[in-house]
């Protein structure tokens, strides 16, 4: 059993990561758990890898000491460097997006407390999903705070959100459906009963995850398996996770953990793919008051007020690599400015940290 920091924690993250921090609460027992005890999803239409994002850019003399800010806007992806705007058709981003986003169905986080995106709302505006009560007791206590500026979301915006979704959740169980068909399973769409997963899953270890999911090319790169693996031989490069030892007895965890191995319809139901920004108690757009982010600032307002108000303890940020630019670093923080400083996005895939969660390794 893993040892774990006993404090509660709020996660950030690509929908993916969000779907891997509830399959490692919900599967407990196998897992070991987490503290993370509110998850703020943001949305994700696809994401890069930084080995590649780096070569494109030196390809086209574009130095990432000098980028600003990375924005992807009207199909187009742009970069804002010191002296200039570049703009690229998405399409050219496909030499550098990782392939397991193709089989992704979830733009707006909706196994998450509160998502938080842009598409939908004005210009340096966020919208905000609040999905659960918990979540709309934190929100309505931060907009009354004054830290930020709430607007209704127009009808306009919503359809807009409501299409860009539909349109990445019909593409990507068009690209399922072809993968499939090929012989390659994308096991976490498929509609298994839970004893037959349990069934399945209690044969699996490792070298099941290995072939199931890494070699698939569906891993998503979210370092929940490195997380909750008892002994601590599984390690993640900058292409996937590697195990590095035997495996312990009658251990399932990883596959359990893994958000692209079977997941039960109560996390995700038969439905899910029918609804654009899945289940939610409120939508509307939100600004800070007092900084800009990469949109309005909302995540970075709402980690602040967690930690403020002594919601939680630590959040989870990710930051930016001092000697690699724009290389995303996780980290758990409960340090104000350190959430400041990890404001905006970065578009390149990092496990999360949930290996900070682990209190000590412990070797069996
Ligand atoms: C890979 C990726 C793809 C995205 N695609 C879309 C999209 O298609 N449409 C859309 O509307 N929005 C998308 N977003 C969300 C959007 O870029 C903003 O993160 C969101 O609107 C919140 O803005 P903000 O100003 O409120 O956040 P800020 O206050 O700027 O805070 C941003 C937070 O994001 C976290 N973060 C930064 N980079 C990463 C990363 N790589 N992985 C996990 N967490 C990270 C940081 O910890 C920080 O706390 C995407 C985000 C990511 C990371
Ligand atoms: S798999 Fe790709 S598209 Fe899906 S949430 Fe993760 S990073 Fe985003
Ligand atoms: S011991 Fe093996 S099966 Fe268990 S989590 Fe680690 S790698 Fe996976
Ligand atoms: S194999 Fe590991 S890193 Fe990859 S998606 Fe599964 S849990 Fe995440």
């Amino acid at each position: 059993m893993i040892d774990m920091i006993n404090e509660k924690i709020a996660m950030v993250g690509t929908p993916c990561q969000i779907l891997a921090g509830s399959k490692i609460n919900y599967y407990e027992k196998e897992t070991g758990g987490s503290s993370i005890d509110l998850k703020i999803g943001l949305f994700c239409m696809e994401n890069f890898s930084y080995t590649y994002l780096k070569m494109f850019l030196q390809e086209k003399n574009i130095q990432l000491n000098d980028v600003k800010e990375f924005r992807i806007e009207n199909n187009k992806f742009k970069v804002f460097s010191n002296d200039d705007v570049y703009e690229f058709p998405i399409s050219q981003t496909n030499s550098f997006k990782r392939k397991n986003c193709d089989i992704c169905t979830d733009y707006t986080s909706n196994l998450a407390d509160i998502s938080v995106g842009s598409v939908g709302s004005s210009k340096r505006y966020s919208t905000v999903i609040i999905r659960t009560q918990k979540a709309k007791k934190i929100m309505d206590d931060l907009i009354k705070s004054g830290a930020v500026l709430k607007k209704d979301i127009d009808q306009k915006g919503l359809s807009l959100l409501e299409r860009v979704s539909n349109k990445k959740i019909t593409t990507n169980l068009g690209n399922i459906e072809k993968r499939e068909n090929n012989a390659h399973p994308v096991l976490y769409k498929r509609k298994t009963p839970d004893n037959e997963i349990e069934e399945l899953a209690n044969d699996c270890q490792f070298d099941c995850l290995n072939a199931d999911v890494i070699k698939e090319g569906a891993c998503v790169l979210c370092g929940a398996c490195e997380f909750v693996c008892p002994i601590d031989i599984i390690q993640i490069n900058e292409r996937k996770p590697i195990k590095k030892g035997k495996c312990q007895d009658d251990c399932h965890a990883c596959y359990y953990a893994c958000p692209r191995t079977f997941t039960t319809n109560k996390l995700l139901p038969q439905n899910i793919d029918s609804k654009a920004v899945g289940n939610y108690l409120d939508i509307y757009s939100l600004k800070s008051n007092n900084f800009t982010g990469q949109d309005g600032g909302i995540v970075t307002e709402i980690l602040l007020h967690l930690l403020d108000k002594d919601i939680t303890d630590n959040v989870f940020i990710v930051g930016e690599d001092e000697n690699n630019p724009w290389k995303p670093l996780p980290k758990l923080t409960n340090d104000r400015d350190e959430v400041i400083k990890a404001k905006g996005t970065k578009y390149s895939t990092v496990p999360i940290g949930f290996k900070a969660l682990k209190k000590e390794k412990i070797k069996y």
